[in-house]
């Protein structure tokens, strides 16, 4: 009874400073004008697909070459540029951006093969690696379950995406990747930790969630120090036919 009393005059005296600062409040104490946000040309719409990138945009493949990009074991990005997009191709390893980043907003169009077969991990896997260390999940998921912290939209082995967002092989589907960037102590351990937002054809599948750490294939996350780093896409050795990319541009944040 005599905490409840205490808490309670706690409150009133909590509501009562509260009141005073509100008093000769005007409505324009509580609005601000700059910075002003920068004004953009927003991107007109594909039918079927994204968005096509806005005027600050950072074009990472406008589906005539991979300039842009570099195998990750140095030389050229060797997979198969066609008909306005590319394919992965298994025997060339991974491919990462030239450019390096920090925060950022990504944009990426992805598409397995109608006739695509397999099952679980073995059905179209790649994945999209923000700044080089943290894979998000790229995997036919229609129909095609697996475990759900590795699923399409998963933050790999940590965290299963709010909802399966999947269109049919054949059809392209289409992220939009928010991510905030770590920033680390001397020591090497976070001082705030990496955080995304992802959105698959319109549909949240991560909500500002944080990443723990590395996405490791075996064991848990790791923290490993770091600085700027590359949009990185894996080339799986799943069996399945390859998966193709297109239309993909970032904003620097
Ligand atoms: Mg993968």
């Amino acid at each position: 009874m005599k905490n409840k009393i205490v808490a309670l005059i706690g409150l009133a005296v909590l509501g009562c400073s509260y009141a005073s600062a509100q008093e000769g409040m005007q409505p324009a104490m509580s609005e601000f004008y700059k910075p002003v946000p920068p004004v953009i040309t927003p991107g007109g719409e594909i039918r079927g697909g994204g968005f096509t990138a806005p005027s600050d945009a950072i074009i990472l493949f406008d589906g005539k070459n991979l300039s842009a990009w570099e195998s990750s074991n140095g030389g050229p990005a060797e997979w198969k540029v066609k008909d306005g997009i590319f394919t992965v191709d298994k025997s060339k390893g991974d491919i990462r951006t030239k450019d390096k980043f920090e925060s950022f907003q990504l944009h990426l169009e992805w598409r397995v093969p109608e006739t695509i077969k397999g099952e679980g991990q073995g059905r179209g896997n790649s994945g999209v690696y923000l700044q080089g260390m943290y894979e998000i999940q790229i995997l036919d998921n229609y129909n095609n379950p697996t475990y759900v912290n590795g699923q399409a939209g998963s933050i790999y082995k940590q965290t299963a995406p709010l909802a399966n967002a999947m269109r049919k092989p054949g059809e392209w589907n289409v992220y939009d990747i928010i991510y905030t960037a770590p920033v680390f102590k001397e020591d090497g351990s976070y001082r705030t930790r990496p955080q995304v937002t992802i959105i698959q054809n319109g549909v949240v599948l991560q909500n500002n969630t944080t990443i723990l750490g590395t996405t490791e294939y075996v064991g848990f996350p790791k923290v490993v120090k770091h600085g700027e780093g590359p949009i990185l896409l894996q080339s799986h050795g799943d069996p399945s036919e390859p998966i193709s990319f297109r239309n993909i541009w970032i904003r620097k944040m």
